[in-house]
């Protein structure tokens, strides 16, 4: 690992991060009006904080690098992390890549080794030596306990590596030396740490999960199984697919409307320019009046936030909320799109764990 020196570095270089005209160095946050400009910065070597733009480009392209969250990196007990792509020894989607899912196209050994570079990189492994050539030898990852997801609002809490894998999109622990995670490529991964009685959770939010309220419900099952209250929570919301690219149909905004009384806060519209119409208004002509005809409209929506809204209605303040503005799909040559790689691609992962 290369150690970075700079505490901030350059943005990505100048070019259409998205394809949607937005200028290098800009990402949206959830106000769709408010391009924000943010910075990332090295905290030590190949990590990155993730409350900003992660520069895609750096010195060494393939540098292993991993996210952590601004308001979770302070906990000495807990082990966190976001992957990206990079650094990695995958090589069926792009060569380096750190696919961290049994994907189909992947081998699992290469999988494992990926897993296991990832975990040794957040400080997920046991460390009995001291020395640096006793941790050469004797590290080896903890644990490590994923889901089949399903896009539901199941949660599992855990004490010990299940027999057989589980199905859900939530799993809680407060065993120290268990890891949960959960693995996405669009869809947005969630942490949540109670600080007080050291208990984590990590949630799948893609819209579905995100409409049956994976996140808010899990606030609830944290003071189930361990009496957390939400003003000692604190939670992040990983890199996901934004709103400046996540296209949904009506259906979906049909499904929010139906029971989030602040639905249409979660939504933009885009009207489509069409050349065509605009060229020959006359072949639309309809009821309207000539040229008036309604544009198709795009329907963007904003996952990130709605989870936001979640954490907020179960008791969370909002200062305890971090959520990364890194759109999947705009960075995919840091991050996994499912979208941006049409349905061919890898995983990456959101891990939370208690040190002893
Ligand atoms: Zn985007």
């Amino acid at each position: 690992m290369t150690v970075l020196k700079s505490s901030r570095l350059p943005l990505v270089e100048d070019r259409n991060i998205d394809g949607a005209g937005f200028p290098a160095g800009m990402v949206f946050s959830g106000d769709q009006n408010l391009p924000i400009s943010a910075c990332a910065r090295i905290t030590s070597a190949g990590r990155v904080l993730y409350d900003g733009l992660v520069p895609v480009k750096t010195s060494k392209k393939n540098q292993r690098t991993v996210l952590v969250a601004k308001n979770l990196s302070p906990l000495s007990w807990l082990v966190h992390g976001f992957s990206t792509r990079l650094g990695g020894s995958s090589c069926v989607y792009h060569k380096g890549d750190l696919n961290l899912g049994f994907t189909k196209d992947d081998s699992r050994a290469v999988v494992e080794r990926n897993r296991s570079t990832f975990l040794g990189e957040i400080g997920a492994s046991d460390v009995p030596g001291r020395s640096r050539e006793a941790r050469k030898k004797t590290s080896f990852p903890w644990p490590l306990v994923t889901l089949r997801q399903i896009h539901s609002d199941i949660i599992h809490r855990i004490d010990a590596l299940p027999g057989a894998e589980l199905a859900g999109d939530g799993l809680l622990t407060a065993t120290p030396e268990l890891l949960v995670a959960i693995q996405t490529a669009d869809c947005f991964p969630i942490i949540l740490v109670d600080v007080k009685r050291r208990a984590v959770g990590v949630f799948h939010a893609g819209w579905r999960g995100t409409a049956k309220r994976v996140v808010e419900k899990g606030v609830g099952e944290m003071f189930r199984h361990f009496g957390s209250r939400p003003r000692d929570l604190r939670a992040a919301i990983g890199p996901g697919i934004q709103s400046c690219c996540y296209e949904v149909g009506e259906e979906v905004r049909t499904n929010f409307e139906s029971q989030f009384e602040y639905a249409n806060e979660l939504f933009r519209e885009v009207k489509e320019s069409d050349p065509v119409r605009e060229r020959y208004p006359l072949l639309f002509l309809t009821a309207c009046a000539p040229g008036h005809g309604e544009l198709p409209v795009k329907i963007f929506l904003d996952i990130a936030e709605a989870n936001r809204r979640q954490l907020l209605a179960a008791g969370l303040p909002a200062k305890n909320i971090e959520i990364s503005t890194l759109c999947t799909k705009c960075n995919n040559d840091l991050l996994f799109s499912h979208r941006a790689e049409k349905g061919r691609t890898g995983r990456q992962m959101a891990v939370a764990g208690i040190r002893e």
